[in-house]
């Protein structure tokens, strides 16, 4: 990994989490005080709890994102959340282009890159998800529905301070199933000259997280590939235990 290229560990809580979860963050944040960690670490809790987590972060390191929000600044959307308003929250990242939300919500990359414009032009940074589907890499068609992913979920205007990207293979999310270290270094090189061919510098500073069923046994070998800037972790950040084992595996 470039020496310019801070490791991020981004937990994605998805559709869980009460008030009484802060306990979780609260061990985060004691850990955060006593251990220096080598990676940023972000987590992404729902809406409801951004305030709540972030009154508690108050002063440490964990940074606090949101896992969606709407290509309009604003307006009549029953039931969504702006950009602005993640931010207002306590929210400095955002997650877009989630294969959840792909799939439940039929967002396509023209949806996903107006998102991740309305999150810069929030002030958040964006991580915009990428990934082929179990039928995609069995017809072999994984780098090209990925680079096509890339060229129309990414805004022109997206540089390295403002953008992550993300690769989660659908197969591989929530499965236990990850894809061989080969497959992990064959893509991550793929998004990696994408990404430099498109943006230069700024691309190759751009941080690329693997995500799909990353675990505390599993992290090193997957963080140790070439151009694998970090993990995006699902399941497995639930739980403050599991995801401390992760970010530490660095
Ligand atoms: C995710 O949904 O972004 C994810 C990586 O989930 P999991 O770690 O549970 O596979």
């Amino acid at each position: 990994m470039s020496k310019s290229r801070r490791p991020l560990v981004a937990g994605n809580w998805k559709m869980n989490g009460l008030k009484k979860s802060q306990a979780e963050v609260n061990k985060l944040i004691k850990k955060l005080t006593k251990q220096h960690l080598k990676c940023d670490l972000l987590l992404c809790p729902p809406a409801t709890l951004l305030t709540r987590f972030k009154n508690a972060a108050k002063g440490s390191r964990l940074r606090l994102g949101g896992q969606d929000c709407h290509g309009q600044e604003k307006g009549a959307h029953t039931g969504d959340i702006s950009a602005q308003m993640l931010a207002d929250a306590g929210a400095t990242f955002v997650i877009v282009g989630h294969s959840e939300r792909r799939a439940d919500h039929q967002e396509t990359d023209r949806i996903v890159r107006a998102k991740a414009g309305a999150a810069s032009a929030a002030g958040l940074k964006v991580i915009v998800c990428v990934g082929e589907t179990a039928g995609e890499r069995r017809q072999k068609k994984t780098l090209r529905v990925i680079g096509r992913q890339l060229t129309k979920s990414i805004p022109d205007k997206s540089s390295s301070s403002s953008t992550v990207i993300a690769y989660e293979p659908v197969w591989a999310i929530g499965s236990g199933k990850t894809p061989t270290t080969k497959q992990v270094a064959e893509v991550h090189a793929f998004i990696r000259r994408k990404l430099v061919q498109r943006f230069g510098d700024e691309g190759e500073g751009m941080r690329i997280l693997y995500g799909g069923s990353v675990n505390p046994v599993n992290a090193s070998e997957l963080l140790a590939i070439a151009n694998v800037d970090g993990a995006l972790v699902g399941g497995a950040s639930l739980k403050a235990s599991n995801f401390w084992g992760i970010a530490a595996s660095y």
